[in-house]
């Protein structure tokens, strides 16, 4: 198969917060157990349609909308 190397394990929970491109997005606050984080206006809609949700890659918790 032609998924050999390819990492697969980050793929429903994209942990990239850090370190992102802004381009023309808002921001959306989000908070965690252990601070709060920022997501883009695509990633925000996907939470709220409740079509994925994303962990803190610290303390492991989902993040929720605090706006
Ligand atoms: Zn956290």
């Amino acid at each position: 198969m032609a998924f050999l190397g390819v990492p697969q394990a980050e793929r429903c929970h994209n942990f990239d917060l850090q370190g992102i491109q802004v381009h023309r997005q808002a921001r959306w606050g989000y908070a965690c157990g252990c601070g709060s984080h920022q997501l883009s206006t695509t990633r925000h809609n996907r939470v709220q349609q409740g079509r994925q949700s994303y962990l803190c890659r610290r303390c492991r918790q989902p993040l929720r909308y605090s706006g």
